[in-house]
Formats: C-alpha cells, structure tokens, sequence
C-alpha cells in the first residue's frame, strides 16, 4: 500500500528536524511560516532564536514589531515576519490564545495558506489533510504523471484530491511528512534519486522517462531590473534612515535617504551592490555624505549607531551600515 511504504521509508530515513517532534501548534506554525520559500539549514537557526526569544505565542504577540523583524532579518519575505507578529496578536485576542484546530478554521489566519493551515491541522491536531507544499506538489505531479501545470489552481486541486485518496487509513501527520520529506531528499527537481525511492514500481514518471518533463510550468517569472540610488546621511555619530511603507519591497524596514539632496553635496565614499530579490534584479549605489549642519531631511530621522544595529533592515542595507560603519572608522 503506497501510504506503508512511504511512512516506512520515512520511519528510517527522514532526518531528525525539532518540529517533527512536537505537537504544539505554536512551534509548528513557527517553523512553517520561517520555512516559507527557505532551505531547512536556513530556517533552522531562526526557529532556535525565536523559540528562546519568544517561548510562546503570547511572548511573540507582546513583543515590538521592530524587535521580531530584527530578528527576522536576512531571512527574507519580511512579510511573512510581519505576519507571523499580527497573527500572535490575532490569536492571542479573538482565539482566547489558542490555535483553531481544523484546517479551514486554521486558513482563517493571517498568513496561514492552503498547505501551513493543512501542515499545523494535520500534525497538531491529526486531522486528515493532504500539506502540498512544493516538494510534494513536485512528488505527486511525478508519481501520478501528471501532465498539467502544476502553477494552475486547477491541478493544485486535483494533487489535492489524489493525495488526499491516497492518505486513507494512515496517520495523516505521518502520510504528509513523509510525502515531503521523499520530494525534499528523492524526488528533488533535478535528477531524482529514483533508485532509492519506495514507489518506484508505481511511478508513472519513472516507468515513462518523464522525470525530467515533470512537474510541467506553465508561467516563468518575471523579473524586473531596478536601479536603486541610496545617499547615506552622516551628522556626527548617528545616521538617517527612513521607514518604509506598504506598496512596495521591504515594507516595515528601515532603509537610507533615497531622493536627490538639493543642493548637491560632496560625496565622502561610495560603493555598489547587487542584490536578487524573487522579482527583482537590484544595482544599487550607496553614496556616504558626512552633513555639516543639523538640519534633517523629511520622511525620517538620524539613529545612533546602537538603535541602528537593533532595527529591522533589508540585509543589504544592514551590509551598507556595515560598510559605511568601517569607512566611518578609518576616518576617525
Ligand atoms: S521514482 Fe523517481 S520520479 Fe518517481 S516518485 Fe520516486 S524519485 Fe520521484
């Protein structure tokens, strides 16, 4: 029965990850939301440090936003930080501080999509629900020869419903762990390991050569190219960093002065950087201006070095502090 060979596969295999020991909703959500679009050895850190920043929910759900998006930071998808702090808030005040316990009641969160509501419904609460994520989407469009695109709500559903035939009978924390963990470490995108995968007698991609041709996409993304021109502020010991808003990349972070300075002023240092974002190329260039008088221009204020280092940056604005930091110091 294919759910008893692959929860086999995985009793042996899988690798010993801490929110697979767990069955609290906190730390399952948690690890879901940082796993988000993130390798595992990524996430892994992050999940430590914010487990022993904020222990439980209500610790997340009273801490500054600025806080929990330093500590966020360099993982990327700030919106997901973001999320993570108004959804401790939401279930702390309309949930009496409990998770919902069932998958629709779950994707009413904030945040909480089709797979993370099915991943904290089926491994907290063990309730039988297919967690497609990308590796499993990748897995099922492969074992069942599924020719469709898999970025097509459409065939999402139809995986949906499959996988969720499949799981009859089966523990569904243990059927959906497997099943992710067999597209993580097997049937990975690029020359799966089909000799050491328990369905292969029963995989329609195997038997018909078409590992390579699945899963089938149907849109490529598109990606912008974008010149960003930063002037870092100086006045004595403190630099100038603005907040940004919603409607565009970083929302939530602090970055540098971005206008023209009119009049034009001497430029103390300057460097370039390049940064990939999911949507968009970035060449940025970064002037360092040291400012002789007080004034301070609008949208934001100058921060001391101390209050810079604990705001929450785009990592490559937190790598131009660090530079403008040693350019600073070579001239004092
Ligand atoms: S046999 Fe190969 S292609 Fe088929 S599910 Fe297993 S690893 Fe993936």
């Amino acid at each position: 029965m294919f759910s008893e060979k692959i929860i086999s596969w995985y009793l042996i295999n899988k690798r010993d990850l801490p929110w697979r020991n767990t069955r609290n909703p906190y730390k399952i959500w948690l690890s879901e939301i940082i796993l988000q679009q993130t390798r595992v050895s990524q996430g892994l850190p992050y999940y430590y440090n914010f487990l022993e920043k904020y222990p439980t929910l209500e610790a997340l759900a009273t801490a500054p936003i600025d806080e929990v998006l330093r500590l966020w930071q360099g993982l990327g998808y700030y919106s997901r930080g973001r999320n993570l702090h108004f959804t401790a808030n939401q279930i702390v005040s309309e949930y009496q501080k409990k998770f919902p316990e069932n998958f629709e009641g779950l994707k009413k969160l904030k945040g909480v999509g089709n797979y993370t509501a099915a991943a904290i419904a089926s491994f907290a609460f063990g309730q039988k629900v297919p967690a497609i994520d990308g590796n499993a989407l990748r897995f099922f469009s492969r074992f069942g020869g599924i020719n469709e695109p898999i970025d097509d709500p459409n065939t999402i559903k139809s995986i949906f419903n499959f996988a969720y035939d499949l799981m009859e009978g089966a523990d569904p924390a243990l059927f959906n762990q497997s099943v992710m963990e067999l597209g993580a470490t097997i049937c990975v995108p690029k020359n799966p390991k089909c000799d050491q995968c328990p369905v292969r007698p029963e995989c329609l991609a195997f038997s018909h050569r078409l590992q390579d041709k699945l899963p089938f996409k149907s849109k490529k993304i598109k990606v912008k190219e974008r010149k960003l021109d930063y002037k870092i502020l100086v006045n004595e010991d403190r630099i100038w960093l603005k907040l940004r808003e919603a409607g565009d990349i970083w929302a939530g972070l602090y970055d540098f002065f971005s206008r023209e300075l009119v009049p034009k002023l001497p430029v103390a240092y300057s460097f370039q950087k390049k940064h990939i974002l999911t949507h968009q190329r970035l060449s940025i260039s970064f002037q360092i201006i040291i400012l002789e008088n007080d004034e301070t221009p609008d949208g934001g204020k100058f921060y001391s070095i101390k209050e810079i280092e604990a705001l929450p940056k785009p990592i490559v604005i937190d790598e131009a502090f660090k530079i403008t930091m040693k350019f600073l110091d070579q001239l004092s």
